[in-house]
């Protein structure tokens, strides 16, 4: 098994390390949780913890259904070996209903149901506030080819139909995610993670939001909301 060695960078909420294997890096889910791009900093007990168990049983279903993921292997409470990626710097966002920005944006109210799902580009830069973009950007800017954009979002709707179902069976309705896709030996390969951080989840009963927005809008019990989440997909968690 590949062996930690030194840092190669380090995120708002996880840190990744090189390994032994030139093609292997390993991610460390730290418990610090950051909105409005960083300017907003928080350590929250056991997050990191729940995120990595969260992340890895995810990725397992989307392997299981055919979609090429970075995960490797579990290696412990906060850390998972991953492929290394030579990562795309755009971020794929579907909404099945509208939130976040796009009412903002739209004006339009949360929680309208969007049919079919939208397909967003944002480009990830902090400095910018992740902007959004569209195709022909991530071509001219060379960002990514258009065969490669098209993978990206023929991966990312097929996810959303994969993961829509899951959640659905737990009572939860997959509001939107963002989804982060890098190149290993020219292949497009989901990378990042997905956990309660980089999507919205709500109970289908009363709509309570257990994610993120929690932290967002100050709503507290975070972690409880990521446990509960987590508990009711049937995540391993001690
Ligand atoms: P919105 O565009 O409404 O802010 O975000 C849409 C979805 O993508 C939400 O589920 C949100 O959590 C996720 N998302 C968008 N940008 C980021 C980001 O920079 N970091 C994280 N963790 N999630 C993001």
């Amino acid at each position: 098994m590949a062996q930690k060695t030194t840092e190669l960078y380090r995120g708002k909420a996880k840190t990744v390390y090189h390994t032994t294997d030139a093609d292997k890096l390993i991610l460390h889910f730290r418990n610090d949780t950051s909105a409005f791009d960083g300017e907003r900093i928080e350590q929250l007990a056991r997050k990191g913890m729940v995120n990595n168990k969260f992340n890895f049983f995810i990725m397992q279903k989307l392997e299981q259904a055919g979609i090429p993921t970075q995960v490797e292997a579990l290696l412990s409470d906060d850390e998972v070996l991953v492929k290394k990626l030579d990562m795309i710097p755009v971020e794929c966002v579907v909404r099945n209903f509208a939130a976040g920005s796009l009412v903002k944006r739209l004006g339009v109210e949360e929680g309208l149901a969007l049919t079919p799902p939208t397909f967003e580009l944002f480009l990830k830069n902090d400095a910018l506030h992740d902007p959004m973009i569209n195709d022909s950007h991530v071509v001219s800017f060379g960002w990514a080819t258009a065969e490669q954009l098209a993978e990206m979002k023929r991966l990312t709707l097929r996810v959303n139909d994969v993961l829509s179902k899951l959640f659905d069976q737990a009572g939860l309705m997959l509001v939107d995610f963002k989804l982060e896709f890098g190149l290993f030996h020219g292949q497009i390969v989901l990378g990042d993670e997905f956990s309660p951080d980089g999507c919205r989840l709500w109970d289908k009963a009363t709509r309570k939001k257990l994610d993120k927005d929690r932290f967002r809008q100050g709503l507290g019990g975070v972690v409880e909301a990521y446990e509960e989440v987590a508990q009711r997909l049937g995540v391993p968690i001690d």
